[in-house]
């Protein structure tokens, strides 16, 4: 059977086809500024040049038929017929606490996740967007979501309550929910295959260092504790996001500087994070420069970054009553080979020594510690993609 992801932005939605009788991407593709002037898609055929047609796109729905269009393509595409796609699985991020795995979609998710908008108001309903898009377009196709939240839902209350009056919980939802679930998923897992045991006998933390980024405690396969929180603002220091404050500097930012509704907010989403402490960027290989260069402010960025991802090792560590491998992911994870060694700094004690040569290594899935090393150190290409392929095939075949 061949599945159609789809991951579906406000303005932008990404999209693969596999075939899942070997796992094998057969086209991937991209399309921006879906509703802006510039509209584009860029589609790539597996082991052919990359095409890219500029079209306006008013909605998702004029984006996924240029989607469509390109994946029955005689030059390009990858079915003869649309009816050769057996299911679509679309990414959906929140799911709040109605599944803890991902379903094929009826009516009643569909009214579920309108239920969740209000959890995700900016990630969700672009979502929604594509589903209804996909449905429109492919009637008789079954289609399954998969959510970011799903994973963490196995999490204990200790680990998801807040401590705040217990009726926000029971009125509002408002309780950790947690997000990358799909990737801390898929990188576990992997970890299991790659030091060959069982993932039942195993405890992981695994470390997805994106733009965004968030940290797992997994015991036997199941998350017992994760960073991100109510939305993905807590936790780590991210590219833009504050991560963990006191809530306190909230409502004394707003009184110093004057903000309107929303603007403490904006700040601590876009505004904050390394970006925020350096005022150079929010991307790791510019700070890495201007670090070099001698700019001091770049430098204490990437030291709070790492810093913060070892306290919540140290953490997740205690909570697990120890840690059996450390896995990376994601764009900083995956790429940046000092961020990982000044991560791993100085652990020898808690049984963590990263390997300085095996290290140098980038995109790659390979083992980074050093034999002598009691904790396994990994590094994992996350594959959310595939992750939700799998789901939509186990659902759908
Ligand atoms: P997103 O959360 O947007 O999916 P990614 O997982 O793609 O983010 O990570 C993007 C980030 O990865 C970039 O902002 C950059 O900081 C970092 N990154 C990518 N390549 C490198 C590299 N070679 N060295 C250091 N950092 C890198």
């Amino acid at each position: 059977m061949k599945v159609l992801v789809i991951n579906c932005g406000s303005s932008s939605l990404k999209y693969q086809v596999l075939d899942m009788r070997n796992e094998v991407l057969e086209a991937k593709g991209l399309v921006e500024r879906i509703g802006m002037e510039g509209s584009v898609i860029t589609h790539e055929k597996t082991d052919m040049e990359k095409f890219q047609l500029i079209t306006p796109m008013e909605s998702h729905k004029d984006a996924i038929g240029h989607v469509l269009d390109a994946i029955v393509d005689p030059n390009h595409g990858v079915v003869s017929d649309m009816s050769e796609i057996g299911a679509v699985g679309h990414r959906v991020v929140h799911a709040g606490e109605k599944y803890a795995d991902s379903v094929i979609i009826d009516d009643s998710v569909l009214t579920a996740l309108e239920e969740c908008v209000e959890l995700a108001p900016l990630h969700n309903p672009p979502n929604l967007l594509g589903i209804a898009a996909c449905q429109e377009l492919m009637p008789n196709t079954p289609m399954v979501a998969v959510f970011d939240t799903a994973f963490h839902q196995t999490m204990p209350p200790e680990s998801y309550i807040y401590a705040i009056p217990y009726e926000y919980y029971e009125k509002h939802k408002i309780r950790r929910y947690g997000f990358h679930g799909t990737s801390h998923k898929y990188v576990a897992e992997r970890a299991a295959d790659m030091l060959n045991v069982d993932i039942k006998d195993l405890k992981l933390i695994t470390c997805h260092l994106g733009n965004g980024a968030s940290v797992s405690a997994i015991k036997r396969g199941i998350c017992m504790d994760t960073s991100m929180g109510f939305t993905p603002l807590e936790g780590l220091v991210m590219g833009t996001r504050s991560g963990d404050i006191d809530p306190a500097i909230v409502t004394y930012i707003r009184e110093k500087e004057g903000l309107e509704q929303g603007e403490a907010n904006e700040i601590l989403n876009k505004k904050s994070g390394v970006l925020g402490i350096s005022g150079v960027s929010s991307d790791f290989r510019d700070l890495e420069a201007a670090a070099e260069d001698g700019n001091e402010r770049a430098m204490l960025a990437i030291k709070i970054f790492a810093h913060k991802v070892r306290s919540y090792i140290g953490a997740y560590i205690g909570e697990m009553n120890g840690v059996d491998a450390i896995i990376f992911t994601a764009g900083v994870g995956e790429n940046d080979i000092a961020m990982r060694d000044i991560i791993c700094n100085d652990m020898g004690n808690l049984g963590i020594k990263l390997d300085l040569v095996k290290n140098k290594v980038r995109g790659k899935e390979s083992i980074i510690s050093r034999d002598d090393s009691k904790v396994k150190i990994l590094l994992i290409p996350t594959n959310e993609e595939l992750m939700i392929a799998r789901d939509t095939y186990r659902l759908c075949k």
